[in-house]
Formats: structure tokens, C-alpha cells, sequence
């Protein structure tokens, strides 16, 4: 089955900002509401639908990576199948919340609160040289991030008595209200869902219960690597809540340019100025590369724009076997300035090779004079 594009879904633009997406998300996610169309599977259907193109489109990383490499680009991003329905439905329990009284319909999610939660994923952009990513490297990179605090346990409260249980909802987390003939459950307001209060906050963390740490890491950058490249570090991310795993951290790649090669997928192009001579004649010209010094031939009678290829000396394929090419694009410099010698042998020359472009005008002279026989 083919996947809809998810801005189709939704209805909105490529280039609708966060407010417009929530907005959108929500009237169709209140409008297919299995609660408000019971046993209608189609409904069914279209809210996961709904909720699946949000969850990407909400998140910058992925709606990035979805915008250039549509839903694989979201799968290889997610590191995963992209969405996981059983992981919750994005921001439902806030949109939902006023109108249904609850969050999620799916999963018995009445303690989801408490539940344990996977860390946010981080990016980190790191720019590397061009020869670095040619040939791949390890970079040492420093990551700020949150870990869990070592005194309060994550829980921001002093350790011992620093917690008292809510007395709003005695611990359960959650209120039931009579409404009509529909008891309803809400989140409890006072404590957030968590069944305690801080009374004292832990004096390490300030009541936050992480620390912010700059953390050492090491990154492997295979060889081959490009512009936009982007390394997942997996759980390397914030620290999860109650429990849950880590975040992953995104190394995001940007690559500086060199002031001779230029880089096309895989493939290294380079400008080499001739002289006419050598461009006539042919000749070998001796040109750094990254495999050091090669011999660039160049073939008899070579045209201004034409291009010699060295094979195999291009950028590593990354992830697969082999490299690219490298292509030396010929200049030929016509000289602006010539010496007496010089001009006498260019003068030399002329009288000896064709002019090329005097048939090509007799011809159109010829062919004109025809219309008018
Ligand atoms: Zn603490
Ligand atoms: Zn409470």
C-alpha cells in the first residue's frame, strides 16, 4: 500500500508553521474521533492517519528529513518504523483534553503521564573539512545535555521527605468528574498526573531533577560522508523520564569547501588552465590530488571545456564499495599578451592552419543566394 503524503493529510502547505499544522491536526483529529464515530473503521482509519503525518510533521528533524526523502526519509530519521502508534499520540491528551475530557483512546493511557518516557532526540552540527570527509575521521565533540540528578533520584525532591502525596487526588494522579450521564477523567491539575508534590526541592538540581553536563563523546565519521549527512548516536539524547530510555543525538554534518575540488555526489571535479600549445599538441600535467601527485594526460587536439577522467580517484561510496571519479575540466588560456618572438610565430602559424570559419559564411552566402535565383 502506497503511503499519502502527509501534508495531503493534513491539508495544509509545505510551508505551514507549527500553529497551522496543530490546527489542522486537530480538526481532524477531532473529527474522526473513534468516540464520536463508534465502529467506524474508515474513521479509525483516518485519525491514525492524521496523527502518524502530525507526529512527523510537528517534529523539525523529521519533517526535514521527510521533505527530502519522503517516508523512507522519516523511517531512516526515526530510527525505526517512523511511528509507533503504541508510543502515544502526539499533543492528543492537550487537544483532546477540553473536549473529551481524556487523552488517548488506544492504549489504557490513564497513567500515561507517569508512565515511562523516552528522552528527546538532539541534534549536534558539526562542521568538518573537506579532506576529512573524503577520508573519514573521529571527532571528539562536547554535548550538553541533561542527566538524571545523582541526590533526588530524578525526582526533584529532597531525598526522605521532600515529597508529600497530592491531596487533590490522594495519590491517584488523576479526578473523576459526573458530567451528565459520563464520569470523566482528567489529569489532576494540582500535581501534573505524578500523585506527589515537591515540598522541598532537591538542593542539587533546584527541584529540576537533571543536571545540565557538557558530555565527551567520540563520532566515527566513515569516509564519503557529505553535506547534510546525518550520524544518529543511538541513546545519546536527553535522559528519559521515570524511567524510560534515552533520546537519540543527531550528528548533522556540514562540510567546508575547497578551493580546487568540488564535489558532485560522488564524483570531484577540477579546473586545470592549458595553454594552447599543449591543448593542440596534447601533454602531461602533473596534478595534486588526494591520492597525491597523478599525471593528467591530455589528448591531442583537446577542445576549450573538455574534461579528462581519472577513474576511481573520486569520494569513497559510503556505505557501499568503490569511489567516484575525478574529472579535470580543461581551461585553454589564449594568450592576451604576446612578445614580438611570439606574435611572428602566431603570425607564422595563421598562415598555415585553415580559417575555419570562412566556408560556414561562403555557405550561408550560398545558401541565401539560392532563395533569390
Ligand atoms: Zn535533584
Ligand atoms: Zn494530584
Amino acid at each position: 500500500m502506497t503511503k499519502r503524503d502527509y501534508y495531503e493529510i493534513l491539508g495544509v502547505s509545505r510551508d505551514a508553521d507549527d500553529q497551522a499544522l496543530k490546527g489542522a491536526y486537530r480538526k481532524l483529529a477531532l473529527q474522526h474521533h473513534p468516540d464520536r464515530n463508534p465502529g467506524d473503521h474508515a474513521a479509525e482509519e483516518k485519525f491514525k492517519e492524521a496523527a502518524e503525518a502530525y507526529s512527523v510533521l510537528a517534529d523539525s528533524q523529521k519533517r526535514a528529513a521527510y521533505d527530502r526523502f519522503g517516508h523512507q526519509g522519516v523511517s531512516m530519521a526515526g530510527g525505526g518504523g517512523g511511528f509507533d502508534p503504541s508510543a502515544g499520540f502526539p499533543d492528543l491528551g492537550d487537544i483532546l483534553n477540553d473536549v473529551f475530557g481524556f487523552g488517548d483512546v488506544f492504549g489504557g493511557s490513564r497513567q500515561r503521564r507517569s508512565r515511562a518516557q523516552r528522552g528527546e532526540d538532539v541534534r549536534y552540527d558539526l562542521e568538518i573539512s573537506f579532506e576529512d570527509a573524503l577520508r573519514g575521521l573521529t571527532a571528539d565533540i562536547q554535548v550538553p545535555r541533561l542527566e538524571e540528578c545523582g541526590r533526588c533520584k530524578g525526582k526533584g525532591a529532597e531525598p526522605e521527605d521532600g515529597l508529600v502525596t497530592c491531596s487533590m487526588c490522594r495519590g491517584r494522579g488523576e479526578v473523576i468528574y459526573q458530567q451528565a450521564f459520563l464520569s470523566v477523567r482528567r489529569t489532576c491539575s494540582q500535581c501534573g498526573g505524578r500523585g506527589q508534590i515537591i515540598r522541598r526541592p532537591c538542593k542539587e538540581c533546584k527541584g529540576e531533577g537533571h543536571l545540565r553536563r557538557e558530555r565527551k563523546l567520540k563520532v566515527n565519521i566513515p569516509a564519503g560522508v557529505g553535506e547534510g549527512t546525518q550520524l544518529r548516536l543511538s541513546q545519546e539524547g536527553q535522559p528519559g523520564s521515570a524511567g524510560g530510555p534515552p533520546g537519540d543525538l543527531y550528528v548533522v554534518l556540514k562540510v567546508a569547501e575547497h578551493p580546487i575540488f568540488e564535489r558532485s555526489e560522488f564524483d570531484l571535479h577540477c579546473t586545470v588552465p592549458i595553454n594552447i600549445a599543449q591543448a593542440a599538441l596534447g601533454a602531461s600535467v602533473d596534478l595534486l590530488t588526494f591520492d597525491g601527485i597523478q599525471t593528467v594526460k591530455i589528448p591531442e587536439g583537446s577542445q576549450p571545456g573538455a574534461r579528462v577522467r581519472l577513474k576511481g580517484l573520486g569520494v569513497p561510496r559510503v556505505n557501499a564499495s568503490g569511489r567516484g571519479d575525478l574529472y579535470v575540466h580543461l581551461d585553454v588560456k589564449v594568450p592576451s599578451k604576446l612578445t614580438r618572438d611570439q606574435r611572428r610565430l602566431f603570425e607564422q602559424l595563421g598562415e598555415h592552419l585553415p580559417a575555419e570559419n570562412e566556408p560556414q559564411s561562403k555557405g550561408i552566402f550560398d545558401k541565401v543566394k539560392d532563395y533569390f535565383l
